[in-house]
């Protein structure tokens, strides 16, 4: 069963994260392929990671590069070679969204969401409990969702 609750709903797919080896060289591979530069480049240094963003229509698209040895991304890449990493959905209330798929015994890899590129909070869901595909929950930071 899918239980409705009004209060606590996913918007919309905000972005698909792509893992690459370097920036550098997709940064102009991606450009040709949706014919348009990326719009915005950001590094989250407490992820090990340099990202850069691409807007098509409402969605985005977000390579992502490992900076460090121990980043996820780069282990990503090791183990799995360049591809898509993860699909990020935005949510109205993430606080809300993580309890309701909590109850649905969907496994929330950091119970305390993370400050991720482009303004956004953020949490995982585990790739075993999602079919083999690692989910991102975000929500825009704004004054009243700001933690700090
Ligand atoms: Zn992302």
């Amino acid at each position: 069963m899918v239980s409705q609750n009004i209060f606590a709903c996913m918007l919309k797919v905000e972005h698909i994260g792509i893992a690459v080896r370097s920036l550098a060289q997709a940064n102009p591979l991606f450009a040709q392929l949706l014919g348009q530069a990326p719009y915005k480049a950001e590094t989250v240094a407490s992820e090990g990671v340099e990202t850069s963003f691409f807007k098509v229509g409402d969605t985005k698209i977000e390579l992502l590069e490992g900076t460090t040895p121990e980043s996820a991304i780069t282990k990503f890449v090791e183990k799995k070679g360049e591809g898509i990493h993860h699909i990020a959905f935005e949510v109205a209330n993430l606080e809300a969204e993580m309890q309701r798929l909590k109850a649905e015994g969907f496994v929330i890899l950091n119970e305390t969401p993370k400050r991720g590129a482009d303004n956004k909070r953020v949490v995982f869901l585990h790739p075993k409990s999602t079919g083999g595909v690692l989910v991102e929950l975000c929500q825009e930071i704004t004054e009243e969702s700001n933690p700090g």
